[in-house]
């Protein structure tokens, strides 16, 4: 039995969550009744909830509002005119549901839909502008939908938007099997990165961090750990590839002289893509005459479209895991307490996971 009402985690006002007791969506046309089993705190999450997105992209759009937009559950109910699809299948979602029609949708570029936000015209942005996923349940259309492969848990499977977002980004550079790859910033989706990367074929794969989740790139492939606290790492990278440079950076890490250092670290005619969130007023920007000069490829990737079937093809054939990942799980009901353990990376946290349905 589907209730008519159910708990939701919303943010109420910029800084502070509530648990409230809200009405269970219906599926309208094309849509399904999903029963949330895991969501991941993604990085964005504490940047709308402390107000930084909303002058930039108006995210949250409105309050209360109900974040969440990597997840993972089971449908439970269908919508009309819904096919392929039936009640009881485990599925893992895309925050990003394009209208369809507009130009980027029609060429495929789903997440820059130019109906971005317009609900009429079929757009949705789970978590962003369309509510989310941190509650017991909540619809959403079957385009946004992968079925999930039997042997990924919920809360593993609640990766694919960071691993899409992480294949999506190689996908803009490639990777040179047999090459020298590096990756900027091991955080979960660096640490899905290097995941790839090592699946491709790198011959080396030098990742630039610290601390704990520098230290995990190691046990998950890493040829080369980086410690940017302990010396500069461009000379790090260049003394590696002998001077020459890598010839593909997947940058994740949003710093501020990220890009600098990157275009320094990079082989002539090698490839960058940035994906971070980046402070624009804090960012340095190198000499652009680099990139001319040495014919460099620099591209920004939003967020997973066109990827999921194959990230999880991924995950079904053990290319990449989720195990090291996933640090810490928490009921809905302490989802203040997972946001604190997942900012201040407290018991070496990297990818934190919320459970609606695990109890405290
Ligand atoms: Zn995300
Ligand atoms: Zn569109």
């Amino acid at each position: 039995m589907i209730p008519t009402t159910m708990k939701a985690c919303q943010l109420v006002a910029f800084n502070t969550n509530e648990m409230r007791e809200v009405p269970v969506p219906e599926p309208m046309d094309g849509e399904v009744l999903c029963k949330i089993r895991a969501i991941a705190i993604c990085g964005t999450d504490p940047e709308i909830i402390h107000g930084k997105l909303k002058a930039k992209m108006n995210w949250p759009p409105v309050f209360p509002f109900t974040l969440g937009h990597e997840w993972s559950g089971e449908v439970v109910k269908l919508g009309t005119g819904v096919k392929g699809f039936k009640v009881g299948d485990r599925v893992a979602g895309e925050a990003h549901r394009g209208c369809g029609s507009c130009a980027n949708c029609m060429k495929g570029n789903y997440t820059l839909c130019l109906n971005y936000g317009d609900v009429a015209s079929g757009h949705r942005h789970y978590g962003f502008v369309t509510p989310g996923a941190n509650a017991e349940y909540n619809v959403y259309s079957t385009k946004a939908l992968r079925k999930i492969p039997d042997n990924l848990s919920f809360a593993h499977a609640a990766l694919l938007d960071t691993a899409g977002v992480a294949l999506h980004g190689i996908d803009m550079i490639g990777v040179t099997p047999g090459g020298n790859a590096a990756v900027w910033g091991p955080g979960a989706i660096g640490l899905m990165s290097v995941q790839m990367i090592k699946a491709m074929g790198a011959k080396n794969i030098i990742v630039v961090g610290r601390g704990k989740r520098l230290q995990m790139a190691g046990e998950l492939g890493a040829t080369h750990l980086v410690d940017y606290e302990k010396g500069d790492p461009v000379k790090t990278v260049l003394e590696i590839t002998g001077g020459v440079g890598v010839d593909e950076i997947q940058e994740c890490s949003g710093g501020a002289v990220a890009l600098d250092q990157c275009l320094a670290a990079v082989r002539k005619g090698g490839k960058i893509n940035m994906l971070g969130f980046y402070d624009d007023a804090d960012v340095v920007l190198p000499p652009i005459t680099r990139i001319v000069m040495n014919e460099i490829t620099l591209t920004g990737s939003r967020a997973n479209p066109n990827v999921s079937d194959r990230v999880l093809n991924m995950f079904a054939a053990g290319l990449i895991a989720g195990d090291k990942v996933v640090t810490h799980t928490f009921p809905l009901e302490s989802y203040n307490a997972a946001l604190e353990t997942y900012l201040t990376r407290k018991d070496g946290a990297i990818k934190v996971v919320i459970e609606p349905w695990k109890q405290a």
